[in-house]
């Protein structure tokens, strides 16, 4: 790992090479290098299946597509290899555990808890389970400031409790919640943990270990990797215990006209040819992740979130929803729409999402109906900072007009 040099970092990405102002990371990241020439790769040269073919590159490509899973599980402590589950993403990842874990054990009236600062992808798994099941979402409540309150969760904690869904941080408030708290409680009431990681593990990878989670879902896109590839970490016992969700090719050991036997985790939940060029892309941008100081490149993020809120904070009518020196900034401007100002900003370069940030509970509880949302990564810069404010203030002279 060399120390983090912003400049050095920033050049590893070709999308900002004509200056682009981009602020969407928490929405998708922009690639690295080497996640590019890795895809550009694959597909030029090593193109072939995983654990199907005999010929020479099927084999070579099924060591390095089950190598990527060692990355993985190294990247968040998991302990075997096997603990980690190819997916499509967050939303696969949850869906999975909503179908393949819980559904089975879920009896009319169970309890699942759900915080109202989740993501739709950590919600509507959980409605649509419940509704599948005749079971009940409860919500666990956030607070003030958009955090999941960990202080209500004894009380909604009892004997029908089946599962916590939580994030590790909001998308919209970069707010991260007392996981160990939640998780410790939850276990003490018997209730496995679920954590929503599509943020999380980009800013704070975790110890799965240490945290003692049950499952914990990330996207590949965020945390510099392609799309269409996200992980399902479980803990051992859990997923051996699962019956497989998806149906299909290399899934299973034996099949006849009337059964079949699945195979041992992990193949058992990865049904079909895999998203084999993702896991490559993925791969890569773990490597290159590991040459990357990671604590200060999120520093140097915060910084620019901080930066940026300092400078909009001189303008009439600003508020933020930013907490915890997060990277993520989200914000409004009083009188203003977030629809009428991103499009100015969008006519201005400046790339930046608003909108309900597909958290539409969490909108609720700030008594908001969206926000604009300013997301920094370690390749943006102070000049990133000042075009922002200064688009910005352009583009409320054009609606005070
Ligand atoms: N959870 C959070 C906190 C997210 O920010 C996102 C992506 N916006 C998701 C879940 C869903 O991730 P994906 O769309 O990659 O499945």
């Amino acid at each position: 790992m060399t120390d983090f040099n912003a400049a050095d970092f920033r050049q590893c990405f070709p999308a900002l090479s004509q200056g682009q102002c981009y602020l969407d990371s928490a929405a998708t990241a922009l690639k690295p290098q080497a996640v590019i020439d890795a895809t550009v790769n694959f597909y030029s040269q090593d193109g072939a299946t995983v654990h199907r073919s005999q010929h020479h590159a099927a084999q070579t490509l099924t060591q390095e597509y089950e190598q990527a899973r060692a990355l993985a599980a190294e990247w968040i402590n998991a302990p075997r290899p096997a603990d980690i589950i190819w997916t499509r993403g967050t939303t696969e990842s949850i869906n999975l555990v909503a179908q393949s874990y819980l559904r089975p054990k879920l009896q009319a009236g169970d309890e699942i808890i759900v915080s109202q600062a989740e993501h739709h992808a950590n919600l509507i798994p959980w409605l649509m389970l419940a509704n599948q099941c005749h079971a009940h979402v409860i919500t666990l409540p956030a607070d003030k400031l958009g955090l999941p309150d960990i202080n209500a969760l004894p009380a909604l904690l009892n004997a029908r409790t089946r599962l916590l869904a939580v994030t590790q941080m909001s998308n919209v408030t970069g707010a991260m919640p007392d996981l160990a708290r939640a998780i410790e409680l939850a276990h003490a009431n018997g209730t496995p943990v679920l954590v929503d990681g599509a943020q999380g593990v980009v800013h704070s990878p975790p110890d799965v270990r240490q945290l003692d989670v049950d499952f914990y879902a990330f996207s590949g896109h965020k945390l510099y990797g392609p799309t269409g590839i996200g992980v399902l970490y479980g803990k051992s016992e859990l997923l051996d215990s699962m019956d497989p969700w998806h149906g299909g090719g290399k899934m299973l050991t034996r099949a006849s006209m009337s059964d079949f036997t699945p195979q041992a985790v992990p193949h058992r939940f990865e049904a079909g040819t895999p998203n084999i060029a993702g896991v490559i892309g993925m791969a890569a941008a773990l490597k290159w992740l590991k040459t990357v100081d990671l604590p200060s490149a999120e520093r140097y993020a915060q910084n620019l979130a901080s930066l940026a809120e300092e400078q909009l904070s001189q303008l009439n009518g600003f508020r933020s929803f930013r907490t915890q020196n997060a990277s993520l900034l989200a914000f409004d401007i009083a009188g203003v729409h977030h629809s009428d100002l991103v499009t100015l900003l969008a006519e201005q370069g400046i790339a930046l999402r608003a909108g309900q940030h597909c958290a539409q509970p969490l909108m609720a509880a700030l008594g908001i109906s969206g926000t604009l949302r300013a997301s920094f990564a370690p390749y943006n810069n102070e000049q990133d900072v000042t075009r922002l404010t200064a688009a910005v203030k352009y583009a409320l002279s054009l609606l005070a007009d």
